[in-house]
């Protein structure tokens, strides 16, 4: 066991975790279990049960059961609840932290410093919201008494991908719960720890049982049957563009309402009058951020001509010293990617830009660090080189990024829009009005200026196209989306 870890997380780790249903841990129902590995060392960290249909049905007839009670509490009482978890959650973010920065292989300073506090500020915002939410709205219709009332759906069914277990987990399900739904929630079988620890931080504070219900597994196994079961009212999918379209199609076949938050392939754009150093700084922190495993990063950098050398050299010097090494470590500044296969990967990517005639503007790739032998570490690398390489159009998610030199605006812009995927882009210039009309014009949810990953609790934050459809998190809307609109209406004399 890790030295660096609290007691609370050695003991949770300790014994093999079960799956929480119905306010209780259960094993289950094929008894199999699945190892959680370690990514920044390769070892087994965990054991947690790993589900099936059977334990699907089980944990969707409960929320269904749960949805009674729960929707018939007040917005305020809900609200007390949530912020009693927000309460516990912080207590224990020390902890939160460390079994993110394990379970994922991040770098423990960004889990500690953003994605848990993050992530608890997203349940204050929502149990605030839900109390001054409007559940309704009167019609001014002539001859008729009419109004809409809002109220939640029942059971909503979450399938997470691995590189914000915590943070995604808070986004999609806070809002859901303070809406007055109840939740089946499957994270990704590779990191399944923060969700599961959550659920004992929910139990301690008395949230009702069946309210919350997780269940670990492979996606067929237990994606497809809770999309599939007839209590299931709705699913918000985060994953890849791939899978998505196959959840959609699914969820067109009840049809049931689906939110898809996908993958993505975000450009930046930096002018030749922008702050070097900060363009530096922010997107040499896009790629080292998680390791590069960011849905919204910037891992296409448009470069004005004029500074391409000069950029070139600060951030080739920037990510050299770059300190990678194991998550948990708090020295670390990037971790190791996520598994094995995702190593395979990225390093595949790189292969295959080179092969397609890319040049390597920083040489990366696999390393190792010492006393990790096992772990799953990628240096970054920068490929420069046209933009019809693989490189350049498709997510590579690891700590990669490909340059184009720019000359023109429109050239940059046609360059950000020649991809399906539309999830987050960036402009950086002096130039406060070009940066407004450059992100006016970038055909994507998300344009930051003078940034790379931006957010916060009333931003809107979604993909178009190939990175998603349905609404987006973090904002009101994403609260009114898990109310289901009825309209009342009595014709008058
Ligand atoms: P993935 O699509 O492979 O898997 C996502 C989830 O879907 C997992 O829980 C998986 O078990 C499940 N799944 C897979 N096949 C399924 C099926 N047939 N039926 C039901 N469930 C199934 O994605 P990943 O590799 O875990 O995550 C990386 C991807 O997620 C990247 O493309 C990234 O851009 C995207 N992502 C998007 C956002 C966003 O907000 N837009 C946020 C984080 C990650």
């Amino acid at each position: 066991m890790n030295d660096l870890l609290s007691s609370q997380a050695k003991e949770f780790l300790s014994q093999p975790i079960p799956q929480f249903i119905n306010g209780t841990w259960i094993n289950s129902e094929s008894g199999k279990t699945t190892d959680v590995i370690d990514p920044s060392s390769g070892s087994k960290i965990a054991t947690v049960s790993s589900g099936n249909a059977q334990d699907v049905n089980l944990a969707v007839v409960t929320a269904d059961k749960a949805f009674k009670s729960w929707s018939a509490l007040s917005p305020a009482e809900r609200a007390q609840y949530l912020n009693r978890l927000a309460d516990k959650l912080e207590s224990e973010s020390e902890t939160l932290a460390q079994l993110e920065a394990l379970d994922v292989g991040k770098a423990f300073v960004n889990a500690d410093g953003f994605d848990i506090p993050f992530g608890i500020e997203c349940v204050r915002y929502y149990a605030d919201l839900a109390v001054n939410a409007d559940y309704g709205k009167t019609l001014d219709l002539k001859d008729m008494d009419a109004r809409v009332h809002r109220a939640p759906y029942g059971v909503c069914g979450f399938i997470f991908p691995w590189n914000f277990p915590f943070d995604l987990l808070m986004w999609n399900v806070i809002p859901a719960l303070a809406a007055g739904n109840t939740v089946v929630i499957k994270p990704a079988e590779l990191t399944p720890l923060t969700t599961l620890y959550v659920c004992k931080l929910a139990e301690e504070v008395g949230i009702p049982a069946g309210v919350i219900n997780v269940v670990v597994g492979a996606g067929r196994a237990v994606g497809t049957p809770l999309i599939e079961h007839p209590k299931t009212r709705r699913i918000s999918f985060t994953g890849s563009s791939g899978v998505g379209k196959q959840i959609a199609s699914m969820c067109g076949q009840r049809p049931i309402p689906c939110k898809l938050e996908l993958g993505g392939k975000g450009a930046a754009v930096v002018f030749d009058d922008a702050d070097i150093d900060n363009a530096v700084e922010q997107l040499a922190g896009a790629i080292t951020l998680n390791t590069g495993q960011v849905c919204c990063t910037a891992t296409r950098w448009l470069i004005h001509e004029n500074i391409y050398d000069q950029f070139v050299e600060k951030v080739t010097t920037k990510l050299k010293s770059t300190v990678i090494g194991p998550g948990i470590d708090p020295k670390t500044e990037m971790g190791p990617v996520v598994s094995q296969a995702q190593q395979d990967t990225v390093l595949e990517y790189l292969d295959k830009g080179l092969t397609e005639g890319a040049v390597e503007v920083l040489a990366g790739g696999k390393v190792s660090v010492d006393g990790h032998d096992g772990g799953y570490y990628v240096a970054p690398y920068l490929l420069t080189g046209s933009p019809n390489n693989i490189c350049f159009k498709e997510e590579i998610f690891g700590p990669a990024a490909f340059l184009v030199k720019f000359k023109t605006e429109s050239e940059a812009l046609d360059l950000v829009n020649s991809l399906e995927y539309g999830l987050a882009n960036s402009v950086f210039s002096r130039d406060i009005e070009r940066c407004n009309r450059v992100a006016e014009q970038m055909i994507a949810g998300n344009s930051w200026i003078n940034a790379h990953n931006v957010f916060a609790y009333g931003l809107p934050y979604g993909g178009i196209n190939m990175s998603g459809v349905g609404g987006g998190v973090n904002s009101p809307e994403t609260f009114y989306d898990y109310l289901r609109e009825l309209t009342i209406a009595r014709p008058l004399g």
